[in-house]
């Protein structure tokens, strides 16, 4: 997919979540909040959902949470331009309470299309409901500051997702702060894998994956055989823990 077909599949999106009445999250809306970014982009921030600023702007983390996530960014030489934000769910829930499982099933679909359009190597979950979203039965608490593969099902196959504190758990819990700072020097690095386990199974080009579709099959491997995973590519990536170098400033392109 090139950048203008990614741009265009979330414009797509956006116009569709712009309208979305699946749940009833959208009664109390103001806008929407489908996410911002560039398509062009390796890693995705995913949060929870919008609260009373994203709310009345239809953008990510504007708020106070926000400034701290730009502050998060800049300490390992990253901004948002650079980056795409979204959140689990896209409106807001009413007085910023947690949102629940219906209204987290109604939305996913939107979430899965954004990453499957983005493709994206590294996924930062921030808070549990996000963390829930790419490593079920995960507790942040102890996965915080780690990588491992995404599941599948998100719609992030290829990627590796890093588990953060939500930026919000700091302003409330000043002690967090220092942690979400210290496990943030762990995400360059966290890429720096992602691209490595990538590079190790490329995606196949669209001409590799028709000329396989319509090669016949060699008769000696039977039609039923499942595909192969080459030995150095962990199927499932264990929980690891990021080396935390401040001195690696990671440029994204
Ligand atoms: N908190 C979130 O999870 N997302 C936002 O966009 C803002 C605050």
């Amino acid at each position: 997919m090139t950048d203008a077909e990614r741009q265009a599949a979330l414009d797509g999106i956006g116009a569709e979540v712009a309208a979305c009445r699946r749940c009833r999250l959208h009664e109390g809306r103001t806008l929407s909040v489908p996410g911002e970014g560039t398509a062009a982009t390796e890693v995705v921030f995913v949060g929870e959902g919008p609260g009373f600023n994203e709310d009345k702007q239809g953008r990510p983390f504007v708020g106070q949470a926000g400034s701290l996530l730009d502050e998060l960014l800049a300490c390992v030489g990253w901004s948002r331009a650079e980056v795409f934000i979204t959140n689990v769910v896209k409106c807001r829930p009413p007085g910023n309470r947690d949102p629940e499982p219906d209204e987290i099933a109604s939305c996913a679909p939107y979430l899965t299309r954004q990453l499957e359009a983005l493709d994206p190597a590294l996924v930062v979950t921030l808070g549990r409901f996000s963390m829930g979203r790419f490593s079920p039965g995960s507790r942040i608490g102890q996965v915080h500051g780690t990588f491992r593969a995404a599941d599948a099902a998100s719609g992030a196959p290829r990627a590796l997702t890093f588990a953060m504190y939500h930026p919000a758990a700091a302003l409330h819990q000043g002690s967090l702060k220092q942690t979400l700072f210290a496990d943030m020097q762990g995400v360059p690095a966290a890429l720096t894998e992602a691209r490595a386990l990538r590079a190790a199974a490329p995606e196949p080009s669209a001409t590799e994956t028709a000329a396989t579709e319509t090669a016949a099959a060699p008769e000696s491997v039977p039609e039923s055989e499942p595909e192969s995973v080459p030995e150095s590519v962990p199927e499932s990536a264990p929980e690891v823990a990021a080396e935390s170098d401040p001195t690696a400033q990671l440029g994204l392109f």
